[in-house]
Order: structure tokens, then C-alpha cells, then sequence
């Protein structure tokens, strides 16, 4: 096919200027050109390009105009932009991918301002949703006219034959209806968990709302997604990735029932996205694929399984983020290790034996203290040179471990969005001398590692405009706090471009094709209107990404679309969210 379209553009061409250039080369035409764009390729080999052009879902030529319009064939798509600005496609280094899909296929009844619209909205999407059961997020009987728990009759009575948990926005407490109680053998005889509450009216009656602990009698019940199910969520959450111009992700924790969902949209076609999935730490699944050797570009370039995600601790809001001395607002706590070291080392080092990476959450200064001291036991038993060993948020940090990172070859993956979000609450947990080594990002750098940054969605918003403004102001959305919080330890730009491009592309052992606009490499790519590198840090949240292009093919086209994530954070408090992600 490819050889065919060849021959038909150089007989149609013959004679030109461009056909003997193309010829001399010996070069088939290119399928897209792109021109009249500000380009920045995050390679210092290609500075300010005037022109690129892609062939067969790679780059072909990054320079001159003249040098990309030399390739151009009868069926070459020029693309002119006109003074927009592109951008390698970028990468989000920690996203919990299907997740945010599942997220995607729950009602959203955050804000509702009664509980007639809370039915209201529920029926309508039980209308459409194939799903088994109706879950949804976000109610609070706060904004209601009558500031009282729902109960359950309305709901059961406009959804009588399917199952409906729906949880209020905090997350400590969920209505279920007739049916999802009568699933959970709920009854008048049912006693109150341990931490946890059945709300009951006079009679002793659950009303349908459980609270804290009590949630489990519900949720424990829904059934895990199935395989159609994956399918429709992965459809979902890819589309918000590109509508965000992100072409890859790296997915922190899934198994193969999980990978099998996406690879069946890779083989469609429909996975506009590469993932570089990281697998549970458990057992069988480890065994199965350590056995069989990592997958490196697998399904046309859309998937990779080479790592290993483990957990060290818990996370800060929720106080389960492992601390070398007591919270500061907790005296007496220290959080939670969730993983014992020595199965930390074991497992790191059978990765490095079968060239596998390891990825683990710590947040924690203890939690990340242990990571490193697993990691370098690790490594003095398998001495590994190109490892990549990551820790995953490496979230605070004591002054004496900043530098080991570089000293080991460790990578930090980090989420600037997180500390915007816990930047409210941050310092009460740590106090004044610990939260220095909190969201670390300069003190990290002046050692020599790269950072690879991240969402953590669906914990975060899926927004690239979010991250990449957190990483250069310290600031929420609304520019707030003037300034910036703790502003010395900001990212320049060229750093939070890199660190979403070929910095988490590095992070993913995927430098060689992913990261940046260069010859040979996968044609990823997005279009804004603002070049990031100079508009204002306050106008960088309102870019509007008008397309991203995944192996030169279109993915988003710019247009608004109906279905949009909205982030569930709970300051890691969710037993929903812990068991998930
Ligand atoms: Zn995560």
C-alpha cells in the first residue's frame, strides 16, 4: 500500500522540483506538513523549526520550510497554522487511566440543589447506561432547602430494578436504593459496622444513607467492571486525555483483565493514546509477566508493561503518609507503612533481574526514606546501570535523602497539581521545617535529577493547562496565593515543558520514540493558541488546546466536548479511592 501511493505521487509529480528532490532521496511523500506554527521540540538538535513533516505515524523532518516542503506529494496534507503554537504531544507520568474512564461512566450529582434533582438526574442517566449498576458522586444536602439526609424512597421508586449508590461529595457517606440494599441482605436486623452508621428512621428503618464504615455494606457489593464495561471506560477516559493534548500516559497499577479492555481499542483503533502500564504488585500477575519479559511498543506502538507499582504508605491528607515524626496537627502519629521494606527490596530486585522497572508510591519523608534504602539495597545486590528506578509523588522529603535520588539513579514522579490542592492544609500536617522538603521541586533539580510530572487522575483533574501552571507559579486557578507557595521552589519553564514531555518519556524508558519533535520518532503532537513559554502564567489556564494529533493523525479536533471529567479529591480519605488506586 505504502510502496503504491509512492509510485502514483512521483508520476504525478514527475518533473517537479519537489518529485526530484523527493526522488534523489529517495523519499516517499510526506502524509501531513506542518507549517506557520511557533514549534517547540524540547531537542536542542532541532531549535526553532520552521516546518516538520510526518510519514507513516512518524516524523520525518524537523527544519527549514523548504526542507519539509520537499516531501510534499499530491495527497500531503499541508497543515498551515497560522501562528499557533505546537508542542511535542504531552505525557502525563502517573494517571490512573481507567479509573478516570469508570469515573466517567458514573452520574455526576455534584452541586444538585434538591433531592428531586438528585432522582431527577439519576433516572435520566440510568436511561442511557448499560451499566449493571447506577453509581454517581458528588451530592451534598447542604445546598438543599431543607439541609437533611436524603432517603431512599424517591430514588427506588424512579429506579425500582437496578442497583443505585450514589456518594456524597465527601465521600463519608453513600444513598443506596431498595434494590442495592436489597442486594446487601440490608435489613431492619442489619447492625452498625464497626466506624461506620446506617442512618434508620423511628421505626429502626435504614433510610438508604450509610455513613463512614457502614459504606462497605454497599460498596463491597458492586461487582468488579466488566470486560464492556473497561471497553466504554477506556473510550472515555482517552478521549479526555487528548482533549488535553495528551498522547501518552504512564498508568500506575492495572492487570490483565484491565489491559485486555485497551488492547482491544488498540486493535479497533480507537486507543488514540500509548500507555505505558504499570502492573499490581501481586503475585500471579508479577510471576506471569517477569516470566514473560517486558512489552515494549506492543500493538502498534500503544502499549508498554515493564514496571512494577507498589505502595509504601498512605497520603497526607488523611494522615496515612508515613513520617519520620509525629504529624505536626497529630502528636503521636506517624502514618502508615502499607508494604514492608524487605518485600520492597525482594520484588525490586527480581524486576531488575528481568529488566523491569519498579515504581513506588511514597509520600511520606519515612515512606520515601525506606524507598530509597530498598532501592539501594536492591541495586548493591543487582547492580543494574540503566534501571529507572521511580518513586511516585515523593512527596516530602528530609534534607538528607534530596540528594540520594541523583547519587542512585532514582527518578521522582511528581504531581505539581498536588501541591496546589494540599497547599490549604500542607504546612498544619508538617509544620514550618518540615514542609521545606515538601514538594521539593527546586531543591530536587539542584541535585541533577529530572522530574517526571503527573496528574494522579482521577484524584486530580486530567488538565495538562493545570499542571504545567502549578509547576511554574505555585498557584491555584485562581493565581492564588499572590506569588506563589514557597515560589523558590517553582519550575522554569523549559523545566515543567520537559517534565511533561521528555522528561516522564525518560521516567517511561520511551525517550527513543516519545518526547519531543524529532526525525524517527512517533508523530505526537498538539496545537494551542498561547505558547506556554512566553503567554502570562494567568492566561495559561484559559489555553485552548485546538488539536492533538497522535502519530499524525487527529485525535482531537479543538472542539468542545459534552463529557468532562471532574476530579473526586478526597485528601486520600476514600476507602473507594485507596482500594482503587
Ligand atoms: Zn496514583
Amino acid at each position: 500500500m505504502r510502496r503504491k501511493t509512492f509510485l502514483t505521487s512521483v508520476a504525478a509529480l514527475a518533473g517537479t522540483p519537489a518529485a526530484a528532490r523527493a526522488l534523489g532521496e529517495s523519499q516517499p511523500p510526506a502524509d501531513v506538513i506542518v507549517t506557520g506554527a511557533t514549534i517547540h521540540t524540547v531537542d536542542d538538535a532541532f531549535p526553532a523549526p520552521q516546518a516538520f513533516s510526518v510519514r507513516d505515524g512518524r516524523f520525518a523532518y524537523v527544519g527549514t520550510l523548504d526542507g519539509a516542503l520537499a516531501l510534499r506529494g499530491p495527497k500531503t496534507h499541508v497543515l498551515d497554522l497560522r501562528g499557533k503554537t505546537v508542542l511535542p504531544g504531552l505525557i502525563d507520568a502517573h494517571q490512573h487511566l481507567t479509573s478516570v474512564g469508570l469515573d466517567l461512566s458514573e452520574v455526576d450529582v455534584f452541586k444538585v440543589r434538591s433531592p428531586e434533582e438528585l432522582v431527577a438526574r439519576a433516572a435520566a442517566f440510568a436511561r442511557i447506561s448499560p451499566d449493571p449498576w447506577i453509581l454517581g458522586d458528588g451530592w451534598d444536602q447542604n445546598l438543599w432547602p431543607v439541609k437533611a439526609f436524603p432517603t431512599h424512597d424517591a430514588l427506588s421508586a424512579a429506579i425500582p430494578d437496578r442497583p443505585v449508590a450514589l456518594s456524597r461529595v465527601d465521600g463519608h457517606a453513600v444513598l443506596a436504593n431498595a434494590k442495592a440494599m436489597e442486594i446487601a441482605g440490608i435489613t431492619k436486623a442489619t447492625s452498625d459496622p464497626p466506624g461506620g452508621r446506617i442512618v434508620r428512621d423511628a421505626d429502626g428503618n435504614p433510610t438508604g444513607v450509610f455513613v463512614d464504615n457502614a459504606q462497605d455494606l454497599i460498596y463491597d457489593k458492586v461487582p468488579e467492571p466488566t470486560h464492556d464495561q473497561l471497553v466504554r471506560a477506556v473510550r472515555k477516559a482517552v478521549a479526555e486525555c487528548n482533549r488535553f493534548g495528551l498522547t501518552a500516559v504512564a498508568e500506575p497499577g492495572t492487570d490483565d483483565t484491565r489491559l485486555a479492555a485497551q488492547i482491544e481499542l488498540m486493535q479497533r483503533g480507537e486507543f488514540t493514546l500509548r500507555n505505558y502500564a504499570m502492573l499490581w504488585d501481586e503475585a500471579d500477575l508479577i510471576d506471569r509477566h517477569l516470566r514473560s519479559g517486558p512489552i515494549e511498543a506492543a500493538h502498534g506502538g500503544h502499549l508498554w508493561v515493564r514496571t512494577i507499582k507498589m505502595f509504601a504508605d498512605g497520603a497526607l491528607g488523611s494522615r496515612g503518609a508515613a513520617l519520620l515524626a509525629p504529624y505536626s496537627d497529630d502528636p503521636g502519629n506517624t502514618g502508615l507503612v502499607v508494604t514492608p521494606q524487605t518485600h520492597m527490596e525482594d520484588v525490586t530486585e527480581r524486576a531488575l533481574r528481568a529488566g523491569f522497572q519498579v515504581c513506588v508510591h511514597a509520600i511520606g519523608d519515612r515512606g520515601n526514606r525506606m524507598v530509597l534504602d530498598a532501592y539501594e539495597a536492591a541495586l548493591r545486590a543487582v547492580p543494574t546501570h540503566d534501571h529507572r528506578l521511580r518513586t511516585e509523588h515523593a512527596q516530602v522529603l528530609s534534607p538528607q535523602d534530596i540528594p540520594r535520588f541523583a547519587r542512585l539513579g532514582v527518578i521522582p514522579s511528581m504531581q505539581t497539581t498536588h501541591q496546589i490542592s494540599d497547599m490549604p492544609w500542607a504546612q498544619a500536617r508538617l509544620g514550618p521545617q518540615r514542609v521545606l522538603g515538601a514538594y521539593a521541586w527546586r531543591s530536587l533539580r539542584n541535585t541533577g535529577v529530572i522530574i517526571a510530572n503527573g496528574t494522579d487522575a482521577p484524584v486530580e483533574s486530567v488538565s495538562t493547562l493545570r499542571t504545567f501552571h502549578a509547576a511554574i507559579a505555585r498557584q491555584n486557578e485562581r493565581n492564588e496565593p499572590p506569588g506563589g507557595w514557597y515560589p523558590d521552589q517553582r519550575m522554569t519553564r523549559e523545566e515543567a515543558l520537559k517534565s511533561m514531555t521528555i522528561w516522564a518519556a525518560h521516567a517511561n524508558f520511551q525517550e527513543r520514540v516519545l518526547g519531543s519533535i524529532a526525525p524517527g520518532k512517533y508523530a505526537d503532537f498538539v496545537v494551542m493558541d498561547r505558547d506556554w513559554m512566553t503567554a502570562p502564567a494567568q492566561a495559561i489556564m484559559e489555553t485552548k488546546i485546538e488539536g492533538t494529533y497522535v502519530g499524525g493523525r487527529i485525535a482531537y479536533d479543538g472542539r468542545p466536548v459534552a463529557l468532562q471529567h471532574r476530579p473526586r479529591r478526597r485528601s486520600g480519605c476514600c476507602t473507594r479511592a485507596t482500594r482503587r488506586f
